[in-house]
């Protein structure tokens, strides 16, 4: 499927892992760039403007990959899939805090890592399919075909998921969604997180549009966007 073949940044010091993952992308078709420390990620990121980035937490020296993460988001939207050896709530969290789009815990199988890049690629690549491409909620414009939010008019950065979190608020105005609903709609059936992911990510969208972003939590459901 050339037409899913993107340039993945892989940031990982481990040369095993890096090595595992690498291969199984390339078995897919990508182009994959490996850095050893964050330094070299963000100078990566920055040369390749890749479709996707991986990225493991504990990295050597002062950048580790957390900060990474901070420092790709202040300029991009690029998909950023975290891996960490520890599977703490708290680095689950932070990580989504700080704009990641997806969380895999070492030991991970390289093949489901594979098979969650491709989803997350062919998501970011797929074309709106809404008759109306542009909502606006007071002074947010939600543009899905250009996968654009402005808050007076300024660009808003988004992750991802963000984005199609708020993309598909926006398609059910007005009605009351689960959590549930929400996981299947925006992260797909197969996704395992928990109902906190969507209450980190609806956090996230608060924080970032504001009073205008007019989302009312509904006692014992879920949300609704008014
Ligand atoms: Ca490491």
């Amino acid at each position: 499927m050339p037409n899913e073949a993107a340039t993945i940044v892989v940031v990982e010091d481990d040369p095993n892992i890096s090595e595992l993952i690498c291969m199984y992308l390339r078995r897919d078709g990508h182009r994959v760039v490996a850095a050893v420390d964050g330094e070299k990620g963000l100078a990566a990121v920055e040369r390749e403007r890749p479709s996707l980035v991986i990225l493991d937490v504990g990295l050597p020296g002062n950048v580790d990959g957390f900060e990474v993460c901070r420092r790709i988001r202040a300029g991009s939207s690029v998909p950023v899939v975290m891996l960490t050896a520890r599977d703490e709530e708290i680095d689950r969290v932070l990580g989504f805090e700080l704009g990641a789009d997806d969380y895999v815990t070492k030991p991970f199988s390289p093949r489901e890592l594979a098979a969650r890049v491709k989803a997350i690629i062919r998501r970011s690549a797929r074309p709106a399919a809404t008759e109306k491409a542009v909502a606006v909620l007071g002074r947010i414009t939600v543009d899905t075909a250009r996968r654009e939010v402005l808050l007076d008019g300024d660009p808003v950065a988004l992750a991802t998921r963000e984005f199609d979190l708020l993309a598909y608020l926006v398609a059910n105005r007005g009605l009351a969604l689960s959590r549930r609903q929400l996981l299947d709609g925006v992260w797909g059936p197969d996704w395992y997180g928990d109902d906190r992911t969507v209450d980190v990510h609806i956090g996230q969208l608060r924080k970032k549009l504001g009073a205008d972003f007019t989302l009312s939590t509904v006692w014992g459901v879920g949300y609704r966007l008014d």
